[in-house]
């Protein structure tokens, strides 16, 4: 039953005299989003549908190469410098200090922003551009992070984790080398909390669970359906927090301790589609999350779930992508559909 999932667009006309249009008046349709679960809005004007480039910029490849070979003499996730200048957890929680799976290296954040915040190295290479984000390194960063997580399941004070990343300065990365961070604690974001709140009152009302509903309607109606990676269910967002959005649902897992390796792998593969997809679009960063019920509860109101987003691509001086909009009015604006983000996107998974 999926009674009350709705997906509601509310729309708005906008009136002026228009100067690109000899002064005539002009009436502009806008189209207000709601996402199904949280409300929360974002604004399509369809006369926006060709100004990507005014909104985003071109990635600059020339610029991003000459940073990043500037950065990489100094990088201490480079070579095997992270071994003298990366912090280690006390061998009570993770017995070799860091948790190291092929290339991949997890250590604590030596200025943590939770009670629980890891970053893992993504591989050897200092600058890697999403068309080639390898799979096995990602893979690996899962692994070691996965393997974490079963490591805190040791304090139970940690009830909540989340698996992150920002790719590239506009997407507020500090280091050019490929990266997640874990964060986490006694306390879920703030986001979190309110999508388990309302993941709560709908299980209540409809006795079945958002997100595997989320998955069989988006799957049936097919235009904002993606693809699968294994079990990994992946969708562009109907009504998105950040530009190009995508959501990937585990349909049978509501927390991070119940993934097996296999779950791992396909979260790993769904992540590497998106970003080879977005690199097809000229995108040059990205950030995502990767969200958890409560660690150790089975609590059939969530399931685990990831979103990634496109920010605003490399360029000299190039101009955020939040601004009071987003910020503080906490609106998003779409400048590509998610029914065609789903398209561009589909190619990846065939
Ligand atoms: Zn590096």
């Amino acid at each position: 039953m999926t009674a009350n999932l709705e997906f509601l667009k509310h729309l708005q006309k906008s009136t002026f005299y228009n100067p690109l249009l000899n002064n005539e008046l002009d009436t502009q349709e806008l189209e207000i989003r709601l996402d199904p679960l949280t409300n929360a809005q974002s604004v399509f004007n369809p006369r926006l549908e060709d100004k990507v480039a005014m909104f985003y910029g071109s990635s600059d490849t020339a610029l991003m190469e000459k940073m990043a070979a500037e950065s990489e003499p100094r990088c201490f996730l480079c070579e095997d410098r992270w071994q003298a200048m990366t912090p280690t957890y006390s061998s009570d929680l993770v017995p070799d200090g860091r948790i190291q799976v092929g290339e991949a290296v997890l250590f604590p954040n030596i200025f943590p922003a939770g009670q629980i915040h890891a970053v893992i190295r993504v591989g050897r290479k200092h600058y890697v551009p999403l068309a080639e984000f390898d799979p096995v390194a990602v893979t690996e960063a899962f692994q070691a992070a996965f393997q974490f997580a079963e490591c805190l399941s040791k304090d139970k004070s940690v009830q909540y984790l989340t698996i992150n990343a920002n790719y590239l300065g506009p997407a507020g990365a500090s280091i050019a080398h490929p990266h997640f961070q874990i964060v986490g604690g006694d306390l879920p974001c703030t986001y979190l909390e309110s999508v388990l709140n309302r993941s709560a009152s709908y299980h209540k009302a409809n006795q079945s669970c958002f997100w595997s509903d989320l998955v069989n309607v988006e799957k049936t109606a097919g235009e904002r359906y993606i693809g699968a990676s294994g079990a990994v269910e992946w969708l562009a967002a109907f009504s998105p927090q950040g530009a190009n959005e995508v959501v990937g649902v585990l349909p049978k897992r509501s927390h991070f301790l119940e993934m097996d390796d296999t779950d791992v792998r396909n979260l790993a593969a769904g992540i590497v589609n998106i970003l080879h997809g977005y690199a097809d679009m000229g995108i040059s960063t990205f950030n995502f999350a990767v969200y958890s019920g409560p660690l150790g509860q089975r609590d059939d109101t969530i399931r685990c779930f990831v979103r990634i987003i496109s920010r605003q691509n490399v360029y000299e001086n190039y101009r955020t992508d939040d601004y009071f909009l987003q910020k503080l009015l906490r609106n998003e604006l779409i400048v590509i559909t998610p029914e065609v983000l789903a398209r561009n996107l589909q190619l990846q998974f065939k």
